[in-house]
């Protein structure tokens, strides 16, 4: 099947609202006007219950279908939050906010869900009930793991979820998805090593900690090299070596260094950091010092379920007549939280072929993708909790 007809009609019009949201970028959890239009659409639209604040400016639309004695209910996932990027497009519709700008697409994701919402009431052609999720700060911020915890999967009851990301540099409305570990866990160390500062020309009375965090540095590296099985992915990286003393002549008292971790799987999160902590903490009494290690868990690896992940692709087969597999991403997303409680599906649409990539000043959501991102939310819904 080509992308559904009624999405042709409806296409000007979801864009226009793409491109309002464009000009209107908010971040993080400040998404207070596209929350309001999100949730002023969604009763528009004649939805059975719309509720604003979960996870603070997140909102949730119910659409019940013409019938809902199959009991399933699936959950429907877009992100609203721009980027504090300064827009560099040049668009007739760039950004009216200095330093904020949509570079990830998520105008294109609330646009695309709105559509789709505003579809499913007009027909609600499937046995079942669909739950609309519209979050914020997903850009660092874990809004997907805030409406989590306010309880969004119990109070609706939801069994299963889907989400979708624009992909620059694949063909555009084509689809790519990929079963198991998809994107990585986003974690970040910060590390103090303390010693004893002192003059540089008399360094046997000091501790130096600049040799500290110098053997730090390269003995982080053995994690990936020698700790990690080699088939397993690994990334540690230092981003930050900051001494506490700026002087030609003084071995400082303190160095402090920080950096990211990424992988994909509980495993080797947990592994990465028991290491980190053992090394510094080794190398800290080596030298006759201590180390401070301070470890942030961010997102966890997201994670596609087998069975949601084969039929996610089915449904994009049906629509683009392709679904090709995703390779790994090392960026982290938030929607790992709504993964983790219920089993799920995160597909990809593309972008396109050309154009700049997301988190760049230049990027822009293709409005050319609509149909087929739209389709594809439809099908999901009316191929999984098909009408009697
Ligand atoms: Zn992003
Ligand atoms: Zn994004």
């Amino acid at each position: 099947m080509p992308t559904k007809n009624r999405f042709a009609e409806l296409h000007d019009e979801i864009a226009a609202w793409r491109r309002d949201l464009h000009e209107n970028p908010e971040i993080l959890f400040e998404t207070h006007r596209t929350s309001g239009i999100v949730a002023e659409k969604l009763q528009e639209f004649g939805l059975d219950e719309v509720v604003t604040g979960i996870g603070r400016t997140g909102v949730v639309g119910v659409i019940k279908g013409k019938a809902t004695g199959s009991g399933k209910v699936i959950g429907l996932r877009a992100d609203m939050d721009a980027l504090p990027i300064h827009e560099q497009t040049g668009l007739d519709y760039a950004s009216k906010t200095p330093g904020a700008m949509h570079a990830c697409g998520h105008d294109g994701h609330t646009a695309m869900l709105l559509g789709a919402a505003k579809y499913l009431a007009e027909t609600r052609n499937f046995d079942g009930t669909v739950v609309v999720i519209f979050q914020p700060a997903e850009e660092g911020g874990g809004g997907g793991r805030e409406m989590c915890e306010d309880g969004l999967m119990d109070r609706w009851g939801i069994q299963e979820v889907y989400g979708m990301h624009n992909w620059p540099g694949m063909p555009l409305g084509s689809f790519a998805i990929r079963p198991g570990a998809f994107f990585a866990a986003t974690d970040q160390f910060d590390i103090t090593f303390e010693g004893r500062g002192g003059h540089a020309a008399k360094p046997h009375d000091t501790v130096d900690t600049t040799v500290m965090a110098a053997q730090a540095v390269l003995a982080l590296q053995t994690i990936a090299s020698r700790n990690a099985d080699p088939i397993d992915q690994v990334v540690v990286s230092v981003t930050s070596f900051e001494t506490s003393s700026k002087a030609f002549n003084v071995i400082p008292q303190k160095v402090q260094i920080k950096g990211t971790v990424r992988t994909m799987s509980k495993e080797m999160r947990d592994l990465a950091e028991t290491r980190i902590k053992e090394i510094c903490a080794g190398i800290g009494a080596t030298f006759g010092g201590t180390a401070d290690v301070t470890y942030y868990r961010g997102y966890p690896v997201m994670v596609n379920a087998e069975a949601q992940t084969e039929f996610a692709a089915d449904v994009a087969k049906s629509i683009s007549g392709q679904c090709e597999e995703a390779p790994l991403v090392m960026g982290g997303e938030d929607f790992a939280f709504l993964a983790e409680e219920r089993p799920g599906a995160y597909i990809l649409v593309g972008n396109g072929e050309d154009g700049a990539m997301v988190h760049h000043p230049e990027y822009n959501f293709n409005d050319e993708a609509i149909p087929a991102g739209c389709s594809w939310w439809a099908e999901v819904v009316e191929k999984r909790m098909p009408a009697l």
